[in-house]
């Protein structure tokens, strides 16, 4: 079933930044042996861990992952934020700073972010700012954080005016990832996952792609535990691999490995979360109907074959169900996708499919007002 995908589970992150590398190692039960492997990346002298995570997180998962560090020989804390995406944010930094502050927390410590995409980008921030820099391990525990936002070394916080304005590039020095802990994530959370995932392969991979659909038509894509490593291994290496050429973002490269090619589905999506005001999607669940409309685009301008928009649309429905769409004011999608073009100096590119496995960086002034509405009409129905 998993024809193609290398069966790996550590992959090796090169990173400028630190002159060095760092790895991801997926692994069921993996929480088990945190202690062990951090205490192999800080060295010997590392005295005291601290676990930024939220109460879910930790009252799921803290006992198992303080009993491995404590075995690591470190003495634990743990610091909680609170649930969600509005407390991924300055003032929950600084109170996580003045935490460590006052814990005197030193330079041979460690922060360990154990949670989703929210608490792993507060987590890292928070480590790169600390006595300007203390080793940082991810434990992502949620599948977009573990096939996604676990990897690249992006950190940041939400401000007034928009989602992660304010942040570093910091490289962990370790990601740590146990699927197992995917078992007690609601399923709206899974399904924004695989919608990620499905992107990853239709803008870069096909035999990524193929295999996400393969685990996904087992129906219980949970249960496959060695495959389900290997699939989320899989989408580590091809992560880190775009992000690779692009550290900083610079979008210097505009051809198909650029890094903005990760924002397959992202421009409407951006616009349908704006236009519900936030309330309605999960940021997966948007890109899943992004990725449909822009499938849609590369279609009707002759860039994607047909068939290959079917098996795109097959496949973000075995991801879950997305919520309602059809009722959404077009206008106000368009009034959304005006504002996300202001901010990025007046012109969309679009990211576009050639093939399933292809992506293409298009200008905005090639999908013009009635495409689009086209577009989003047999997308959202
Ligand atoms: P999230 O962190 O909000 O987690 C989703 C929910 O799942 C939360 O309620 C959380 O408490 C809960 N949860 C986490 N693990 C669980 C588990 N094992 N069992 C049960 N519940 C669990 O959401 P997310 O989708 O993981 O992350 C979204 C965030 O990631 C956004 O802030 C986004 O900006 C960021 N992100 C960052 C990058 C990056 O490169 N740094 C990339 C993509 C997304």
């Amino acid at each position: 079933m998993m024809q193609g995908v290398e069966r790996r589970r550590r992959v090796t992150v090169r990173t400028p930044e630190r002159a060095g590398e760092y790895e991801i190692e997926v692994e069921a039960g993996a929480l088990a042996r945190v202690g062990e492997r951090v205490r192999a990346v800080v060295g010997p002298y590392s005295r005291r861990a601290v676990v930024i995570s939220n109460e879910r997180v930790w009252g799921l998962y803290g006992a198992r992952l303080s009993e491995s560090l404590r075995l690591g020989g470190f003495e634990v804390y743990r610091w909680l934020m609170g649930e969600g995406e509005r407390h991924k944010t300055l003032r929950t930094a600084e109170r996580a700073l003045e935490f460590l502050c006052e814990a005197r927390f030193e330079r041979s410590d460690v922060i360990i972010g154990f949670g989703g995409g929210v608490v792993g980008d507060l987590a890292g921030f928070v480590a790169a700012l600390y006595l300007r820099g203390l080793a940082f391990v991810q434990v992502p525990t949620t599948l977009l954080a573990q096939i996604d936002a676990s990897v690249g070394g992006k950190t940041g916080v939400n401000m007034r005016a928009g989602k992660n304005l304010v942040g570093a590039f910091y490289q962990p020095r370790a990601v740590i990832i146990d699927p197992e802990t995917l078992r007690t994530l609601p399923q709206r959370e899974l399904t924004a996952g695989w919608c990620e995932a499905i992107k990853h392969g239709a803008v870069g991979d096909r035999r990524l792609f193929d295999a996400t659909r393969a685990l996904l038509m087992s129906g219980e894509p949970l249960g496959e535990t060695e495959l389900l490593a290997d699939l989320i291994a899989a989408h580590c290496a091809f992560k880190a691999n775009i992000v690779a050429g692009d550290e900083r973002e610079e979008m210097t490269r505009t051809d198909h490995l650029s890094r903005r090619i990760l924002n397959f589905g992202h421009t409407i999506g951006h616009a349908l979360e704006a236009a519900t005001d936030y309330r309605r999607f999960r940021h997966g669940e948007a890109v899943g109907y992004g990725m449909l409309a822009a499938g849609e685009i590369s279609a009707r301008l002759g860039l994607l074959d047909r068939g290959e928009l079917d098996e795109l649309r097959a496949a973000i429905k075995l991801a879950g169900r997305l919520p309602r769409a059809k009722d959404l004011d077009f206008e106000r999608i368009l009034q959304a996708l005006r504002l996300d073009k202001k901010s990025f100096g007046g012109s969309i590119k679009w990211v576009l499919l050639e093939r399933i496995g292809r992506a293409r960086i298009v200008d905005g002034q090639e999908v013009d007002r009635s495409l689009l509405e086209a577009a989003l009409q047999a997308a959202l129905k």
